[in-house]
């Protein structure tokens, strides 16, 4: 976590958009504690976190709120765009290679822009190829219009002054220079282009004059991570006095990196957590790694799900770093391809590509994207993780239908009642139990509990009914929550504990004996329902495709 001041600047921020206050607490929660990571800067006025989010003092940080995680919506979220498959730099990993056909032409990118924000599309990459090499790329970010975040991502190739400053009028929010290494003789080999490096540092002096939102967007090498180099590199970003470095490792997206040795390994993966975290914390620069964005524990990868790449003529393909096809929209509806695509791809945890890149070998034929035919096939024999930490929230509320959780919710609305009709009578009526097992104390042979009316230990015990009431009603709410069911548990087996204790050590009163039974019940029906549903939910995560796409049979059908 960063400074209480930052914390406190966030918490201000968001609660200038009142209508975060609807979404699920547990959402909520998570967005929270993943933003609590990230020093929040204010560039020209937008509050920004990291570059992967629109500003959150933004309409696209709005429509994010509200049709995503209000509405629900089925279509992209995040989408990129390749507006040109022309560059003359000519780097080792690129995802573009081997493509060719006809270069969507202005209005056809404009109207595929339509069709994204429409279907949900709040933050939106330009890539290519070299997109300053688009000639109508100014129009392209104007149409784009103010409540969809705009980041580029260029070598820096072409940049002038006057360029930079017409993008940032014309709503550019983001860009990202492209910077492999610190040594100048390295990035230019990397990039295949001598003198790319210094063409990268004077652009991103040009963008830092004009003020817009400057990252260096870094592939970092195997060998970089295997090394330990990445520090190393960090302290160089950070004298560039940049906003943000945004890494992400080296994806085997082409064949020279189909195999085991240039895919990062989980470890590494935590690795570069723990660096991000660490530069995160002392502020002197925004990391912003892939891998912690999509990683298990917060967003996942959403490769054709919420995610979306569309290249440079056309093709559809779940994300930048996948090459295989849907259909080109140039055949087909752009709704049409992606809803095709997303049948097939649920919200995962892990990399889809990193995990199944092993069966690009046996259907790549020297031309990427792989054919849809050929993407089809490989689709029969792809796997998939269970869900990231956010889907598994995001999607939870469809699961409320199985039994183990309408019995869970039965339960905790059933307690909730019953405790506090228990907290009323302990208020209002406070003898009332006690002459109520008093006599049955007769029955058992056992001594009568003096009756005493309201009292320091009766306000007490209201209070106590009155959380153990809120906590049944938070179980009944938000079935998907494990706190909830822990803590009446915490609550109900203590108070089982010292009836019990009171009972054998103090007196024998009948009270104290049924208090121990009740609570003692409560406390293990409450923790053993959690387990069940819990096994329902995690069932839920690895076997129902709706939950994972999102999209049900009917929906499907329609
Ligand atoms: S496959 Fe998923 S995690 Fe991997 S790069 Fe693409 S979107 Fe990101």
């Amino acid at each position: 976590m960063l400074s209480f001041k930052n914390q406190i600047a966030l918490v201000k921020a968001l609660l200038s958009n009142l209508q975060l206050i609807k979404v699920k607490p547990s959402l909520n929660w998570f967005l929270a504690k993943y933003m609590g990571k990230f020093k929040l800067i204010n560039v020209g006025g937008q509050l920004i976190l990291h570059s992967h989010l629109p500003s959150i003092n933004s309409k696209a940080f709005n429509r994010f709120i509200n049709e995503h995680l209000l509405g629900k919506k089925l279509g992209p979220s995040h989408a990129q765009i390749s507006l040109t498959n022309v560059c003359p730099q000519n780097c080792k990993y690129c995802y573009n290679k081997n493509r060719n056909g006809e270069l969507l032409n202005t209005d056809e990118i404009k109207h595929l822009i339509k069709n994204l924000k429409d279907m949900g599309v709040f933050w939106l990459g330009f890539t290519g190829g070299e997109p300053l090499l688009n000639k109508d790329l100014i129009e392209i970010v104007r149409n784009t219009g103010d409540d969809c975040a705009i980041k580029l991502f260029t070598s820096g190739m072409n940049l002038t002054e006057q360029l930079a400053i017409e993008l940032k009028k014309a709503g550019l929010l983001y860009v990202s220079v492209s910077l492999d290494h610190w040594i100048e003789e390295e990035h230019d080999r990397i990039r295949g282009y001598k003198g790319a490096f210094q063409i990268a540092l004077k652009a991103i002096e040009i963008f830092k004059r004009v003020g817009i939102h400057v990252s260096v967007s870094a592939v970092i090498s195997k060998e970089m991570i295997k090394r330990d180099r990445v520090d190393e590199f960090l302290k160089f970003l950070i004298e560039l006095d940049i906003h943000e470095a945004w890494l992400s490792e080296v994806k085997p997206s082409g064949e020279d990196f189909w195999n085991e040795d240039s895919v990062i390994t989980e470890n590494e993966r935590i690795g570069l957590l723990r660096l991000q975290d660490k530069y995160n914390k002392e502020g002197q620069i925004t990391v912003n790694y892939l891998g912690h964005f999509e990683g298990r524990e917060h967003f996942g990868c959403n490769a054709g799900n919420k995610m979306v790449y569309i290249d440079a003529f056309g093709e559809v393909s779940p994300c930048v770093f996948t090459p295989m096809t849907f259909g080109n929209i140039r055949d087909k509806s752009f709704q049409a391809i992606f809803y095709e695509m997303k049948e097939h791809f649920p919200s995962e945890s892990n990399c889809f590509i990193n995990k199944n890149y092993g069966l690009l070998k046996k259907y790549y034929k020297g031309q990427t994207p792989i054919s849809k035919e050929d993407t089809l096939e490989m689709m029969k024999e792809v796997s998939f993780s269970p869900m990231s930490e956010f889907s598994r929230l995001y999607y939870k509320q469809k699961n409320e239908g199985s039994i183990a959780v309408k019995l869970y919710r039965a339960f905790a609305f059933v307690s909730a009642v019953v405790f506090a009709i228990v907290g009323i009578i302990f208020l209002f009526f406070p003898d009332a139990a006690l002459v109520f097992f008093n006599k049955w104390s007769d029955h058992f042979g056992l001594p009568r509990a003096p009756v005493q009316g309201n009292g320091f230990y009766l306000t007490l015990a209201s209070a106590y009914m009155y959380i153990v009431t809120l906590l049944a009603y938070k179980m009944y709410r938000y079935p998907e929550q494990r706190i909830y069911p822990f803590l009446l548990t915490q609550a109900k087996l203590a108070s089982s504990i010292m009836s019990i204790v009171l009972f054998l050590k103090h007196q024998p009163y009948l009270i104290y004996f049924a208090n121990f039974l009740v609570d003692g019940f409560i406390g293990i029906t409450a923790i053993v329902l959690m387990k069940t549903q819990k096994q329902e939910y995690d069932y839920a995560d690895e076997n129902n495709e709706s939950l994972h796409t999102g999209i049900s049979q009917k929906e499907k059908t329609e």
